[in-house]
């Protein structure tokens, strides 16, 4: 594999040398049958891929050299995920644990909770889950229903949660809880780190149409200990839409759409040309929202509007991708396997995977309600 892509190959600020590593990387998950090829670094995930990371010191770069970080440039760590994407890396517990959940313990959380988690996440040793949506409760995420009632110094969980990606290899689980049925539905929720491997949480696993796995997590009587909430205890919508916005921030899909886009440029004739290169630039377009959307995050501002614009546009790239790979390919896009898979089946994947792009991480109508609601300052 060459690095073809001119946007990629802008990417100066990445070095050298974590293009060797990262296909090395990817050599290996492929020769250890590694479930890699689905075609979406967030919908596909290895805990040895993570904790190779962890290992290689490119997790949690942002963060402060203390924590076990290398205090980089925001804007930087962003172009190395880009890169990371471009290589087909399997991202989900990356993204989940560090750029989501390890982000907003920094943000949110105390400094015992800080010390215990993010040093640890920095290795590529400790991996989080995200249990937000429920059978009743996606878009509308304040209308959860699993419960947490307090004894003592513990709370007491008990509930469902559902399409929770990564939840049987995470060790922990970033909880949107109510603890509070009495008080208006935004206001009676918490967010706490629930102990995967503590009695009374089942999961069952059931596989994506994007090759990856989705749990459905059972939680009864499950025991939290009081010092795990991050924010306040009823503060939680805060603490959640925080975490949504540095989840929003999709830039790694950048890279796997140029990836795309690099095999797609040799066999395109004269008419997708332009089509090509408009999707080029649009993609350009995506990776400047995700780097300006990680400047005002880093300058402590709230961004909704801004991560939902990346989340949107980039989303909706990737299908335009998609698409444009079986115009140009025909039928032999959507093979995966044997001898008229395209680029070893990756396109295929590709286009299963991008299905779900546009709903993972909340839905384009969500986004477009964020935007219009909070950047353009319509009524509700
Ligand atoms: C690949 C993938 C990974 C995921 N990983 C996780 C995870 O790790 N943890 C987790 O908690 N969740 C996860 N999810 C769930 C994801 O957050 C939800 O699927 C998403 O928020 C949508 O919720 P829903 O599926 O309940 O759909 P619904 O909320 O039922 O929406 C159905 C349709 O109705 C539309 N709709 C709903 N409300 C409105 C409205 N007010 N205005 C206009 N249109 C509306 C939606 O846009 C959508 O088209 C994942 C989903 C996918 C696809």
């Amino acid at each position: 594999m060459t690095l073809r892509s001119d946007v990629a190959g802008r990417l100066t600020d990445v070095p050298a040398e974590i293009d060797a590593w990262a296909l090395a990387l990817t050599k290996e998950l492929e020769e250890r049958g590694e479930n890699l090829n689905n075609g979406s670094p967030a919908d596909s995930d290895s805990r040895f891929a993570y904790e190779r990371m962890g290992a290689a010191g490119i997790i949690g770069l942002g963060w402060p050299a203390q924590l076990g970080g290398r205090d980089m440039d925001p804007i930087d760590v962003v172009k190395l995920e880009e890169r990371l994407g471009y290589h087909w890396l399997p991202l989900c517990g990356y993204l989940l644990s560090v750029k989501t959940i390890g982000n907003s313990i920094l943000r949110f959380g105390t400094e015992d909770l800080i010390s215990r988690f993010i040093p640890d996440a920095a290795a590529g040793r400790v991996m989080f889950c995200q249990g937000f949506s429920e059978p009743e409760a996606g878009s509308d995420l304040a209308a959860l229903r699993t419960k947490a009632d307090k004894y003592d110094d513990r709370w007491v969980v008990n509930g469902k949660k559902i399409w929770t990606s990564s939840a049987e290899i995470a060790d922990w689980m970033y909880l949107a809880v109510r603890t509070d049925q009495s008080l208006p539905r935004h206001k009676g929720l918490s967010v706490m780190l629930l102990d995967m491997r503590a009695p009374g949480v089942d999961v069952d696993v059931h596989e994506t149409l994007g090759g990856g796995t989705f749990g459905e997590v059972h939680l009864s009587n499950v025991e939290v200990d009081a010092d795990n909430v991050l924010g306040e205890v009823n503060g939680g919508w805060k603490v959640l839409m925080g975490s949504l916005d540095f989840e929003r921030v999709t830039s790694e899909k950048v890279g796997v759409a140029l990836w795309i886009l690099d095999q797609l440029d040799g066999i395109a004739e004269q008419h997708h040309r332009r089509s090509l290169l408009a999707l080029r630039g649009e993609l350009e377009a995506c990776r400047r929202l995700g780097h300006e959307a990680t400047r005002l995050i880093a300058e402590g501002e709230r961004v909704s509007r801004v991560s939902s614009t990346c989340k949107l546009s980039i989303s909706l790239a990737m299908q335009k991708a998609a698409a444009l790979s079986v115009d140009i390919l025909g039928p032999a896009a959507l093979v995966d396997r044997g001898p008229a898979a395209r680029a070893a089946g990756r396109l295929a994947a590709f286009n299963r995977a991008s299905a779900s792009m546009t709903l993972a991480g909340g839905s384009s109508d969500i986004q477009r309600k964020v935007i219009a609601q909070q950047g353009l300052g319509l009524p509700r």
